[in-house]
This record gives C-alpha cells, structure tokens and sequence, in this order.
C-alpha cells in the first residue's frame, strides 16, 4: 500500500497526464462528470455520483462510425479507426466499474464491437473506494463492495491522504510511473475506513432489498403482472433514466451529410423509453408507454440476467433515483413487484 498527502493530489494528476491522456471527474458548471483532466482543471474527484457514467469513455454518447465519400455513383467507404492511445480512467467508483462487466457482456461478445474493444484494451482503470455512500446507493443489493473495489488500481482518500494499491500488471506501470511521488504505508487507515463505510451501506434504507422474487419467478408471470401499469403511468418518457445509467446500452446509428461529398455515419445513445426506439417497418413492438417501461426494468432485473449466468444489468448506483423527474425507479419496481415492502 502507498499513501500520499492529499495536498500533493495535483502533482499526481499532472505526473499521470504527462504521460497519457487521464480522464478524471471534473467540475464543469456546477456539476460532476468525466473530462479529460488538463492543469489546473477544477477537479471533482470527492463528488460521490458523476451525472453521467464512466461508461462514456467506452461507449460515447455520440461517436463516428465510418464515413462515405461520393463522387458520381461511386461511393468509397473510409474507415475512420485509429489505434486509441493508452489512457487512465481515474476515480471510478465500485457500481460503474461493476457496470464495465454489464457492458463488456454485450460489447466483447461475438461479434466483438471493435470500437468498444479498442477503448476498453487501452485503458487503465483506478477505482476510487466509497467513502461516505448516501441513501439512494444500493450496490449491496448486487454484491459489490463499495469499499474495495477492483479495477488496475484502487485508490481510498481520507482527510489526509491519498491510498493506492495496484492489483494488475496495467496498474504497476502506471504505479511505476508515479512511484516517486508516494510513500509506503496506510493499511491500517484504509482498514479502518472500509469498516466504517460498510457500517453505513448496512444501514442505507435500500440496502436489504430482495430480488429473490426477479431470480425465482417463471418470466412471463412476471411479465404480466398488472401493477406495471400503475408503476409506468407518470412516466414522461424522458429517457433521463437510460442516459444516466451506467449499465443502459442501446444505441441509434443514423447518417448526415457533412459536405456534398461526404456522409457520416454515426452512432449516439438511443434510449428504450422512447416511443421511436426500434421503430420497424411495419410500425412499434411496444405501443405504450407500460409496454416501454416494462421493457426497461424487465431487462435490467430478467432478460439479462437470464442471458448472463444470474447477472443482473443494474448495479444500485442509484442516479435514476436522484435523476428521475418522476421520481420512478428501478427500487419502486422491486419493492412493488416483488421486493421488501416493509421499507
Ligand atoms: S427518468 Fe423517469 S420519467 Fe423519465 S423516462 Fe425514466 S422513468 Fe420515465
Ligand atoms: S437502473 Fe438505476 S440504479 Fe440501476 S444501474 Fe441504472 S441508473 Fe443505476
């Protein structure tokens, strides 16, 4: 274990950044979410939810796929992949690293979505234990321990210091190159601090949700549970819920026209809440907004998990339980349907 003071946290960030580009929680207009750290950058590494995912450096909002260049009738694809340089991912917390393992399913499973595949091999991820969860965090729920999760390195920060401890061959080069600027010691503060923190994730009211009833309940009886109508009936379908999630992956491919001889094709987030999402040709598969809503948390606690040897696609983040105008959320769907319904 090494530690360094927490005054010295910008000598850090710049001696990682030197190197390769270090992509960091960042405040920008008044909120937290990942940036490419830059110094003197105004750092938000102690702000416990980011808006938005760590997913993003995997799977961006919006991101070119290929583009076409026209002349005549003739069209000439150009591919437009570059090997993605090494970078550092740096502070993510243990439900959006346990989402990476949610994603890597869909992305890395043949066909491999090279895209993904590149930015994911050239990343080295420093996760950032928990210090003080709040009462919308529910990744007990699904196994992960907030106060030591994995990743290349795992960092823990107290008042005082900074704790780094490497646990794979990325996260040794990357110790190597900073090495200089920490000391030995820490395993008692770092102890102390995981024990307190999971003194409070005990006591967190969505702590002792039960999903026995999502992994021992046939499918379809599920399914037709008529209480979906009245969970989805103030749904806006905004979508805020998927765009937030760490572990939501749809997407849209559509193209434009840049200039007279060249089309872009991209592909950017889609979200199943909207009534246009996998519209065919011969209309919707879902044609209301229940049928919609259903679709989302169906996914998230049957379908995947049923695909996935019993892994669920939500990791208690809790952002759609802060971020839903609503105030609808995957806990009201558990707790409703099958969840305890004492809390
Ligand atoms: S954030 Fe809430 S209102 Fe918006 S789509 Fe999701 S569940 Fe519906
Ligand atoms: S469904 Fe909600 S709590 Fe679960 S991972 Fe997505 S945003 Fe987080």
């Amino acid at each position: 274990m090494l530690k360094i003071k927490v005054q010295d946290l910008n000598k850090l960030f710049d001696a990682i950044s030197e190197k390769e580009p270090l992509y960091m929680p960042l405040e920008k207009a008044g909120e937290a979410n990942y940036g490419l750290y830059k110094t003197g950058e105004k750092t938000a590494l102690d702000v416990l939810k980011t808006v938005k995912s760590a997913k993003d450096l995997f799977f961006p909002q919006s991101e070119t796929i290929v583009k076409f260049k026209t002349e005549g009738k003739n069209i000439t694809v150009e591919d437009i992949r570059e090997e993605v340089k090494p970078f550092v991912l740096f502070g993510v917390k243990a439900c959006d690293f346990k989402a990476f393992e949610v994603l890597d399913k869909v992305f890395l499973a043949d066909p491999v979505d090279t895209y993904y595949q590149a930015k994911r091999n050239a990343c080295t991820v420093v996760t950032f234990a928990c210090r003080r969860p709040e009462e919308s965090c529910f990744c007990k729920v699904f196994g992960i321990d907030a106060a030591n999760p994995v990743g290349d390195v795992t960092i823990w920060k107290d008042d005082e210091n900074l704790y780094w401890r490497e646990n794979t061959e990325k996260g040794s080069k990357l110790t190597e190159s900073v090495r200089y600027l920490f000391a030995e010691g820490g395993e008692k503060d770092v102890q102390n601090q995981q024990e307190e923190t999971r003194k409070i994730i005990e006591k967190l009211p969505f702590s002792s949700l039960d999903l026995s009833y999502f992994e021992n309940t046939e499918m379809m009886d599920i399914f037709n549970r008529p209480e979906w109508q009245k969970l989805s009936e103030a749904c806006l379908a905004c979508g805020t819920c998927t765009f937030v999630c760490p572990t939501c992956q749809c997407f849209d491919i559509r193209e434009f026209k840049a200039s007279n001889d060249q089309i872009i094709r991209y592909r950017c987030w889609d979200s199943c809440m909207y009534s246009d999402f996998t519209q065919m040709s011969h209309g919707n598969n879902r044609t209301t907004q229940m049928q919609r809503y259903r679709q989302r948390f169906m996914h998230k606690l049957v379908y995947y998990p049923e695909n996935n040897g019993g892994l669920f696609s939500c990791v208690g983040c809790g952002r759609c339980v802060n971020k839903c105008p609503q105030k609808l959320n995957i806990v009201k769907v558990v707790k409703t349907l099958g969840g305890k319904k004492d809390d």
